[in-house]
């Protein structure tokens, strides 16, 4: 969606706050959807291999299409069940994030950002970002692996209290995508939330899904 089609978007709706997870997504950009399609095509990241697509590599080049489509589905975060089970732990109310930036482009920064402002208004499910890791019960790590930054993603977890989460937004922190590989300490993720940036509505539906694992 271009600027101005978001400050139309922002008239029309005057404000009013997502219903999403409840109801579907009012407005999302789709080519930061799941891809739908068949055929074999050059894929820069080798997100397309035997008629399968990979959340987790796609950076959403869109070279693909029309092969490949945007469905418009957002709900593509997944859990990493036998860290999941490992890590058994209750947050039934709040969750506090602390993000760290291992070595991103920016935009999954921003896109993490507007989860904060009145349209997506994640503190109405509990959802609080904290400027600290010793307050912290997940970390959200983005971006691809630096060697300096090893160490303080590690003290991050560290200073964390238990119980603690990992969460790996987008494809860097993922796979690597075409720029190297994610960070040590998402090897595995507990939650991986796919994209290119990821859509905003991803990552609530990542964040929410790691605060019901948690609590099942
Ligand atoms: S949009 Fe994703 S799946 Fe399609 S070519 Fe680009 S990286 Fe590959
Ligand atoms: S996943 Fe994409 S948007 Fe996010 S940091 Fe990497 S290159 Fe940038």
């Amino acid at each position: 969606m271009t600027t101005n089609m978001w400050f139309f978007n922002g008239i029309r709706r005057l404000g009013r706050t997502e219903r999403f997870p409840d109801a579907e997504p009012a407005c999302a950009a789709r080519w930061s959807t799941e891809l739908a399609g068949s055929g074999t095509v050059s894929c820069p990241a080798g997100a397309i291999t035997d008629n399968h697509w990979d959340a987790g590599r796609c950076i959403c080049c869109r070279r693909c299409f029309p092969a490949w489509t945007p469905t418009g589905n957002v709900r593509l975060s997944t859990v990493d069940r036998v860290s999941a089970g490992q890590k058994f732990v209750p947050f039934k109310r709040s969750l506090y994030l602390y993000a760290i930036d291992a070595g991103t482009c920016g935009a999954c920064n921003m896109e993490l950002q507007a989860l904060s402002t009145p349209h997506y208004d994640m503190n109405r499910l509990g959802l609080f970002f904290t400027n600290s890791p010793r307050h912290a019960d997940a970390l959200i790590v983005m971006g691809v692996h630096a060697d300096r930054m090893d160490d303080v993603i590690e003290k991050a977890c560290d200073a964390m209290p238990e119980p603690k989460m990992i969460l790996a937004l987008g494809t860097c922190a993922i796979s690597g995508g075409i720029m190297g590989k994610p960070p040590r300490t998402c090897k595995p993720p507990l939650v991986s939330i796919p994209g290119c940036p990821p859509n905003p509505y991803t990552i609530l539906e990542g964040i929410l899904k790691a605060k019901e694992v948690s609590s099942e």
